[in-house]
């Protein structure tokens, strides 16, 4: 019986494995970097993070609200990087997009031949529990090969990495085929107000064949032992941010209702329903490359299901596998977090209206208005209104593109054996912004790090190695200056 299975599996397999590809990121050809002075460049590279970690780009629109100040301050981050590029040389203009609240723009012309490509970070960071770091969170602090502080991987880190990548072309005299776009934005931790600031009001200036940006980082040992993985972040899943609100006859706690359901019954009912339906598994392109790219590195069976994850067959088997995973869960799902609760004020108060709200993240192809209609119809229920606050849909890029090979053929440089996979995330960057306006976009964080060192991502004693720092500078060097300069 077992064998029959198995050979129907296999036959289906076959059908479906038909036009997998593969990217093939030999038919790049690298540039050198035998001009760079790498020892030179990591002094000068930490020194500037350490200053960057310094200045207080701490974005917190909450607190703004109640202090009547301005968060982010970017604009004391935005003079720093000018300062930098003023030395070299190099012309950039500070943009304020709102008062205190700026961008930092800046192009190294090239001959014309091809369109711009841009490198993008952002300056402002996420707020600190200060009580929870042991070192002090602005200090910049350097020791035993590491930078400690807010931003020191996201993201900037990655600011100086494309910071210094910009300085080197100039200071090489790098000739130049297309212009190189440096742009350092604001309250991307926020609203991404900066970049939406220049696609709205400078949009010849942004308009680019392709951009780098952070969205995703290399690490080792994550799914197979010593195995090094480089997910370059092709796509974000979109939203839909969804208010339910049931209504009730009201009354006292005493006294609840017989013959009919409370708001707040009506509503656990509601979510109930929501929780019991979840969400069928759907493999789209950029999630089966992923895993088909991820499949080639390892051992059978795991080979052979992670190359097959778009066939029912395996999804029925290794379902059991996506459920206990939330990483695997989040790429394979369009997923529902129950994130707000809103009942009666007081505890003796049937309350009239009960309120939910529900995080709702959405696999390219899913619209959220759609996804909004689904959600009415699975709880089905006229006493309760469903509004969408907030929605938009996922935008991806294709991975077949110039950067994106470029990127994967320059980490294959340093890292020969490094496993290099399309890669979807669950949350939101600056990038989604660009992506919809059709500019291919990819999101790499070039160094190796540890599980441990991606949880201090807006953590506590957040750092980032020198020697990610310098390698990450060397990735984004090379494969800047070939998508540039051939
Ligand atoms: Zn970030």
């Amino acid at each position: 019986m077992a064998r029959i299975y198995f050979l129907i599996l296999i036959t289906q397999l076959a059908y479906n494995c038909k036009g997998d590809s593969t990217s093939d990121f030999s038919q790049i050809k690298i540039s050198s970097d035998s001009e760079v002075n790498w020892k030179a460049v990591e002094a000068e590279t930490t020194k500037w993070l350490s200053d960057y970690i310094k200045i207080d780009t701490i974005n917190n629109p909450d607190l703004a609200l109640k202090t009547g100040k301005p968060t982010g301050n970017e604009i004391d981050s935005a003079r720093f990087l000018k300062n930098i590029l003023d030395r070299e040389g190099i012309p950039s203009e500070i943009i304020e997009f709102l008062p205190r609240r700026a961008v930092l723009y800046s192009k190294l012309r090239g001959n014309g031949t091809k369109k711009p490509v841009m490198l993008l970070h952002h300056m402002d960071v996420v707020p600190i529990e200060k009580t929870r770091w042991t070192i002090p969170p602005l200090s910049g602090k350097i020791e035993n090969g590491k930078i400690y502080g807010r931003g020191a991987l996201d993201d900037k880190g990655m600011g100086v990495m494309n910071l210094a990548t910009y300085i080197l072309l100039k200071r090489n005299k790098i000739p130049l085929s297309r212009d190189v776009v440096f742009l350092a934005s604001g309250d991307e931790e926020a609203a991404s107000l900066g970049v939406r600031y220049m696609i709205e009001k400078r949009k010849s200036d942004v308009d680019v064949e392709f951009i780098l940006n952070e969205g995703s980082v290399g690490t080792i040992g994550a799914v197979k032992k010593g195995q090094i993985l480089f997910p370059i972040q092709v796509g974000e899943k979109g939203s839909a941010w969804l208010r339910l609100e049931a209504k009730g006859v009201p009354g006292h706690g005493s006294r609840p209702p017989t013959q009919s359901l409370t708001s707040v019954q009506k509503l656990l009912r509601a979510l109930s329903r929501i929780e019991k339906k979840g969400s069928p598994i759907e493999v789209t392109p950029e999630v089966k490359k992923f895993f088909y790219e991820l499949g080639k590195s390892q051992d059978f069976p795991n080979s052979f299901i992670l190359k097959n994850i778009d066939s029912k067959l395996i999804q029925r088997l290794a379902g059991g596998l996506v459920a206990k995973s939330t990483s695997m869960n989040a790429i394979l799902k369009n997923t529902i977090s129950i994130t707000r609760l809103e009942g009666s004020e007081k505890v003796n108060v049937i309350p009239t209206s009960a309120i939910a709200e529900l995080d709702c993240r959405l696999l390219p192809g899913t619209d959220p208005d759609d996804f909004t209609e689904q959600i009415r119809q699975t709880i089905d229920d006229t006493d309760i209104t469903v509004t969408k606050f907030f929605g938009r849909a996922a935008n991806s890029s294709p991975s077949e593109n110039e950067l994106y090979l470029t990127i994967g053929a320059s980490i294959k440089k340093l890292h020969p054996t490094a496993v290099i996979a399309p890669f979807l995330t669950p949350a939101q960057t600056d990038t989604a912004f660009f992506r919809e306006i059709g500019i291919p976009s990819y999101g790499m964080i070039p160094g190796i790090f540890t599980s441990e060192e991606i949880d201090l991502i807006h953590g506590n004693d957040e750092y980032i190695s020198i020697e990610n720092l310098v390698n990450g500078t060397k990735i984004i060097y090379i494969a800047t200056k070939t998508v540039a300069s051939n």
